[in-house]
């Protein structure tokens, strides 16, 4: 039997906005729920218990830095990245695909935010053909190819509870013809994905019945609504996954974001937790969750505390501790925030560490960033019970 289930508790009437609850062998998700990338296998700054006691549901690691390095066998002769990492709660590991393209084309947020991509950044994508894609290792040079087999066998060393199927992630740039060309691919390694997810057990006989796996499809289509359809019908009808995630380019503005995603998740419908990759900004989160948004995903609040900035609720946007403003007051940044940075130290302390250069400063801001995402989600989830989305976001974003 598996130990794996999704349903949906509660449904808006005033917009797509759902509650549900994932549940996996290591415990209960509550949705709309914010995954934390732990890229290489951390968290960047703070440990998996810290990120427990700010109440964190699920995280995220990545195959393509974990197969490089340390390697898979070593992550699985731990019985798996639960037990690498020390964190017993769900995890999701990705697929390897956007990784490897953001790497060689710039990424979706780069795009997004309208930021050209670095050509400084060495370029590692070699080669995508119907086999996989051909990529230089960051770590040695090495020529590696990555197929939906191996990224698949790489994801169940890592042992992760959600899985995502091997994936082209089309930049935006690219044109419909390229986009239709690569989605079409994508469907064809969706398909290899499962086969090889299938034929195997759902889990690694190293790690016993708690390595059982679900797998998630990923609906491509770029900006395009004919051929998002096309993905969203091969996704819910041509094969069987536990999930979908909303996955290739999503334009180059807010607007065109908001667009493509309510499109998709609109015709995804109910029967499966939709997750969008790499996605999670304070506002679009309030925005997308009335789509039908059930998991998000996205590097910025960890990756902003180590740049010195804070979320701040009712605050109009971010404040930056590295301020001269904060050099004398003696107070939390927030101080009804129950987290430990707001509730052991000031604004004038976190402003010293950061001039200072202290490596400290960089783990009390992680911790308030996570603790703040993770108390907005609970206030998504108490808001749309009552109907009172609109109303509870201007309480956090003004
Ligand atoms: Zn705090």
């Amino acid at each position: 039997m598996s130990n794996f289930s999704w349903k949906i508790e509660f449904y808006s009437k005033k917009n797509r906005a759902r509650i549900g609850k994932l549940e996996t062998p290591h415990g209960n998700i509550e949705t709309p729920a914010f995954i934390f990338c732990a890229t290489k296998g951390a968290l960047k700054t703070v440990s998996t218990h810290d990120a427990k006691s700010c109440n964190t549901q699920i995280i995220l690691s990545n195959t393509y830095h974990l197969m490089l390095q340390p390697g898979s066998e070593i992550i699985a002769n731990h019985g798996g990245l639960h037990n690498f990492m020390s964190w017993n709660g769900p995890i999701l590991t990705d697929s390897g695909g956007f990784q490897i393209f953001s790497l060689g084309h710039g990424s979706v947020a780069d795009e997004i935010k309208g930021r050209g991509f670095n050509s400084k950044r060495q370029k590692t994508l070699l080669k995508i053909n119907e086999e996989g894609t051909l990529f230089k290792s960051y770590i040695d040079g090495k020529n590696i190819l990555l197929t939906p087999e191996k990224s698949i066998e790489v994801q169940k060393d890592l042992g992760a509870d959600f899985i995502l199927v091997f994936d082209e992630c089309t930049p935006f740039h690219v044109d419909k013809s390229y986009t239709e060309k690569a989605m079409m691919r994508s469907h064809r390694w969706s398909l290899r994905s499962l086969n090889s997810f299938n034929s195997k057990k759902k889990y690694n006989p190293k790690f016993g019945s708690s390595g059982e796996q679900q797998i998630y499809g990923i609906v491509q289509g770029g900006i395009y609504n004919d051929l998002r359809e096309q993905s969203i019908d091969f996704n819910l009808n041509k094969i069987d996954t536990f999930g979908i995630a909303i996955g290739g380019s999503l334009g180059s503005s807010k607007d065109e974001m908001y667009k493509v995603v309510n499109f998709t998740s609109n015709k995804l419908g109910n029967s499966r937790p939709v997750h969008l990759l790499g996605i999670g900004d304070p506002k679009d989160i309030w925005t997308l969750v009335k789509c039908g948004i059930d998991t998000f995903d996205c590097v910025s609040p960890t990756r902003l505390a180590r740049h010195g900035s804070v979320f701040k609720k009712g605050y109009n946007g971010k404040i930056n501790i590295k301020n001269s403003k904060y050099e004398f007051i003696v107070e939390p940044i927030d101080k009804e925030c129950e987290c430990s940075t707001c509730k052991n130290y000031s604004l004038s302390y976190l402003h010293h560490l950061f001039k200072s250069n202290e490596l400290l400063g960089l783990q009390l801001l992680t911790i308030h960033n996570i603790f703040y995402i993770n108390d907005m989600m609970k206030s998504i989830r108490k808001a749309i019970k009552t109907e009172s989305l609109d109303e509870e976001e201007k309480n956090w974003i003004k």
